[in-house]
Order: structure tokens, then C-alpha cells, then sequence
């Protein structure tokens, strides 16, 4: 992992790893269930592709769904944990949190049969108030963690991050959310809503002006792609959220085929293992201290000498 790199001169051979986070927006338990359909249909969609993906479920869905949670093993992807319930981790005490991560960590274990050491955040919602999170995620047994939006946004971020894999003090690695910055902007451009609603070109010119020492991943959820589904207020996230969460489900599977079509980079829990890969030690952060490192100084949510 070199701190000075290139941009990447061809965003075709440029690779993502795919992640899809298993989650169930259902906002009311009386309407048909889909997630368990649709996440079966995503699944299909990356088999047809030959495609191994990280898969980060929610605890309390493996819980209800464990014959899920065994196809997502079988077919050879890689099982994270999305949180107990799907809470921001900003609504939790550090004794639920940390709890929540051990007994979804250890079902999802016991589930697939596979050593689980990723964690995601629900809504990237590792922010520097919750900085005590850091260590309880490598307290519960996770290695690694993709659960920063490393700059500004209206939601969930934690500027100033680097935007390339870094090494938490007492914590796991960190895989920060890829961005593509544009002034007054740094948006997650390779998930979810930004991939669904933004146009190919914004796709293309993030891939094009990513750093070869990011590791860029996809992400996206089952519900983004059920075309069918009618649309409801999910009252916790409000009308417009409600609104983007409903519009251009018609468009994901051709982003998501556009992604799949390339060559794909491996599961995250895989390249956490060949990190560094050049035997430079990673970057080292102190989530409770603004991230300053030796000589070294941070621009633009990198980290240069
Ligand atoms: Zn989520």
C-alpha cells in the first residue's frame, strides 16, 4: 500500500469487489414478505456471473431466514454481519452495540459453517461520535469493518478519513466507503441510491479518478432491485428518503450487470488477508484523535507525504 499513487488510467480494468447487504425495509409486517425473494434473486444474478461476494446480513434476518444464510455460504460468498436490527450505531450504548455484535457474529458462524470477521455498519453510521465502536468491533471478533463514508454527508460521515484501507489503533482494518470528489461533494458513487440514480458517466469518471491503492467496493441491497413492490412511507427515514429509496429500481440491475460484467476484485474478508500487499504497513488511525500520521498529512481524504 503506497500513499502515492496514480490515478487509475483505465476505469474498464479497474476492479470492485461486490458487497450486498441483506436487509429487509418492510414497513409492516402484515404486507407480503419480499426480501427473502429478492435477495434469492440477486443471489441468482451473481451466480449467472461466476461472482463471489461479501455478504453483510442483518442478525435478526439470519435468525428468521437461516436456510438464507446457508445458500449465501454454499455458493462460496463471504458472510459479514449488517447489525443485529439494522439500529445506527449512533442509537445505540456501547453494551447493546457490543453485544448485538457478538451474537450476530457468532449465529452467522454457526449458520455458515464460516469464519465471520466482517462487519458492516447499517447506513455507514461509524461516525466520530461513536468513535468507542472502533474497538468493541474487534473486541466481538471482526478483523475488518466497511462502515465509513470517509467525508461529508447529510446522513452518516466521518471527514477527514483516508479514502484508502487503513489500519484502526486497537480496532480492525477499516475499508472506507469509495468516493468520488467533486467540489462541495464526495459522493459514495459505486452504491446503492448514488448507482441507481446517478448516470453511468459519474460511475465511470470515479472509477477513472480512483486511487490504485483503494480498495473499491459495490454495494447494494436486495430491495433496490424490486421493480415491483409498491411504495411505501418507511416513517423512521421520512418521505423523501422514502421517495429515493423507491425511484430507479428499474435502472439497478443494468448498473449492477455493468459492475458484474467487468472483472470483479475478491470478497473483502479475502483482501484483508493480502493487505499490504507490497509489505508497507498500513496506515495507522486513532479514532479518537484527528487522523495525522508522521510526516505525513491528509488532503482530500488522502493521506500524502
Ligand atoms: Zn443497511
Amino acid at each position: 500500500m503506497g500513499n502515492t499513487k496514480a490515478s487509475n488510467p483505465s476505469p474498464g480494468l479497474t476492479r470492485v469487489t461486490i458487497t450486498l447487504d441483506v436487509e429487509d425495509l418492510q414497513p409492516d409486517p402484515s404486507l407480503p414478505e419480499r426480501a427473502v425473494d429478492m435477495t434469492n434473486w440477486v443471489l441468482d444474478l451473481l451466480s449467472e456471473h461466476g461472482v463471489r461476494a461479501s455478504v453483510y446480513v442483518v442478525g435478526e434476518l439470519a435468525k428468521r431466514w437461516p436456510q438464507l444464510v446457508k445458500r449465501i455460504a454454499d455458493e462460496g460468498h463471504e458472510i459479514g454481519l449488517h447489525s443485529w436490527s439494522h439500529v445506527p450505531i449512533t442509537n445505540q450504548t456501547p453494551e447493546t452495540f457490543l453485544a448485538d455484535c457478538h451474537r450476530g457474529r457468532l449465529l452467522l458462524q454457526d449458520l455458515s459453517g464460516q469464519a465471520v470477521n466482517g462487519y458492516r455498519a447499517p447506513m455507514m453510521s461509524l461516525v466520530p461520535s461513536v468513535a468507542w465502536a472502533v474497538p468493541l468491533i474487534a473486541e466481538a471478533g471482526f478483523t475488518y469493518s466497511s462502515s465509513v463514508l470517509p467525508g461529508p454527508s447529510p446522513l452518516f460521515g466521518w471527514p477527514g478519513l483516508p479514502q484508502q484501507p487503513f489500519q484502526w489503533t486497537h480496532g480492525p482494518i477499516e475499508f472506507p466507503c469509495p468516493l468520488v470528489r467533486v467540489p462541495g461533494f464526495a459522493l459514495p458513487y459505486l452504491g446503492g441510491t448514488y448507482l441507481r440514480l446517478l448516470p453511468n458517466v459519474v460511475r465511470r469518471y470515479g472509477l477513472s479518478r480512483s486511487g490504485s491503492d483503494e480498495a473499491l467496493w459495490a454495494y447494494c441491497h436486495p430491495w433496490e432491485f424490486d421493480t415491483e413492490e409498491p411504495f411505501h412511507l418507511h416513517e423512521h427515514i421520512g418521505m423523501l428518503a422514502s421517495r429515493i429509496a423507491w425511484l430507479g429500481r428499474s435502472r439497478m440491475e443494468r448498473q449492477v450487470r455493468r459492475l458484474l460484467n467487468d472483472p470483479v476484485a475478491e470478497p473483502l474478508g479475502e483482501l484483508a488477508l493480502h493487505l499490504p500487499d507490497d509489505g508497507a504497513a498500513l496506515p495507522f488511525v486513532d479514532p479518537t484523535t484527528p487522523p495525522t500520521i508522521g510526516s505525513a498529512h491528509w488532503a482530500d481524504g488522502r493521506l500524502r507525504n
